[in-house]
């Protein structure tokens, strides 16, 4: 048999790379600095490593498997359609993405959904929505978009700029323009920023990458009156916040505030990429045929499985369990810190999305608490250099919140001792 008959016979077998963490130096890009440790299997909040050691995952890679690594019914839904159909293209739409869009303007204010990959693309359609729908409705004057400091909202050009932390932006100019930043959490910030340039104000109602802080909700109401007063657009970046995070399905339902437009991602395809930018008949009739796209936003895979995770964490009981799972976080949380107040100031955060801020006297070293709970076998985030953050997949059970806290704990000790 020569090699193109077993080529085509499918039997030859590719020869394994072996590769490791310094594999990442060798190849890649630079642009993240991971973990010694190279995750390679995983189940639930439980991920082993290339030598099998177990760890305990309160990271859900940021926000995104918050249904747990290889959820049974996701499973399923992605397997299904990769043996039904996975791409068609634009030219075309397809049963799942028609289903999911239907799910997701049934479930909250939106009436029409625009799907894209990621976070950023999702933010990145909103502005983009935004200036388009201002421009059309009062002229190009009113481009302007307010966005508040410290936030996060994606790395494309755009989406950077907008998103409050010049260290993202350095040596990336010229930027897109007529973009202005306040305090966040400042109404009279908010009041003195907006003129009738404004075409839209984008905020998280929980700040995640910034430090894990919640929005307080006279601060969206007055957002909400603002934008009206102005006529310029609300958009709520529920891409880390959203999808059952804070115990409501987008954290907008908790604070009783609709915006005009919202982006979803991460947690929407559990860990397969897909993004959705929701909004009203009228903002969405800006975006007429040709305008914006991308090839693969909505494909049937990406759909398919976010209809699944929609569904499994849209329902009554799974919601009231992740307010119930935060309270009992919140508390083993406080308790630590009740045991070490020289250490940390405050647990603050909302639902699932939580964050111990450190003290005066240990700023900078959260990065050191989460490697010791790595070593310790506690998956742990930060949320810039001062505040440990906790992400555990929304099904963490009450006993993985207590081998989390213990966990967490142990690294603690190791720290304070080597601190001493
Ligand atoms: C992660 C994040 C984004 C960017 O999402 P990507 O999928 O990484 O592009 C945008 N906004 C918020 C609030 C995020 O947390």
């Amino acid at each position: 048999m020569n090699e193109s008959t077993s080529l085509q016979a499918g039997a030859a077998i590719p020869v394994p790379i072996a590769v490791n963490r310094q594999t990442f130096d060798a190849v890649m890009v630079p642009t993240y600095a991971p973990s010694t440790m190279v995750p390679v299997r995983a189940s639930g909040l439980e991920v082993w490593d290339q030598q099998d050691k177990r760890y305990l995952d309160f990271t859900a890679g940021i926000a995104v498997t918050s249904l747990g690594h290889a959820h049974p019914a996701v499973v399923e839904a992605l397997c299904a359609q990769a043996h039904t159909l996975w791409h068609v293209g634009n030219s075309y739409t397809n049963e799942p993405v028609l289903r999911l869009a239907t799910a997701l303007t049934q479930a909250t204010f939106a009436e029409r959904a625009f799907f894209c990959n990621s976070g950023a693309e999702a933010n990145e359609a909103a502005f983009k929505l935004a200036r388009k729908f201002a421009g059309n409705q009062f002229g190009p004057h009113k481009s302007r978009i307010i966005s508040c400091t410290n936030s996060f909202h994606g790395r494309t050009l755009f989406t950077v700029s907008v998103g409050g932390q010049p260290k993202y932006t350095e040596g990336f100019g010229p930027l897109p323009q007529h973009l202005t930043h306040i305090p966040f959490n400042d109404i009279a910030a908010a009041r003195a920023a907006f003129g009738d340039d404004v075409c839209a104000l984008v905020v998280e109602p929980v700040q995640g990458e910034g430090g894990v802080l919640p929005a307080n909700r006279e601060y969206l109401e007055a957002l909400r009156g603002l934008c009206d007063q102005h006529r310029a657009l609300l958009i709520f970046d529920e891409v880390q916040c959203g999808m059952g995070r804070t115990g409501t399905l987008f954290a907008y339902m908790g604070y009783g505030v609709t915006p005009d437009i919202l982006t979803s991602a991460k947690a929407l395809g559990n860990g397969y990429p897909v993004g959705a930018m929701l909004t009203t008949d009228a903002i969405a009739a800006a975006f007429t045929v040709g305008t914006h796209g991308t090839t693969y936003g909505g494909n049937p895979l990406a759909a398919s499985v976010a209809l699944q995770v929609l569904q499994t964490i849209n329902t009554p009981g799974f919601l009231a369990r992740v307010g119930q799972a935060a309270q009992h976080l919140t508390a083993a949380l406080q308790a630590i810190i009740a045991d070490h107040p020289a250490v940390f100031a405050e647990v603050r955060g909302s639902g699932l999305m939580l964050g111990m801020a450190l003290s005066e006297q240990y700023r900078g070293r959260a990065k050191e608490i989460t490697r010791l709970a790595e070593e310790e076998g506690l998956m742990l985030l930060i949320a810039g250099p001062d505040v440990v953050r906790l992400l555990p997949a929304l099904v963490v059970s009450d006993a993985q919140i207590a081998e989390g806290a213990g966990l967490l704990r142990r690294a603690l000790a190791r720290f304070l001792a080597q601190s001493a």
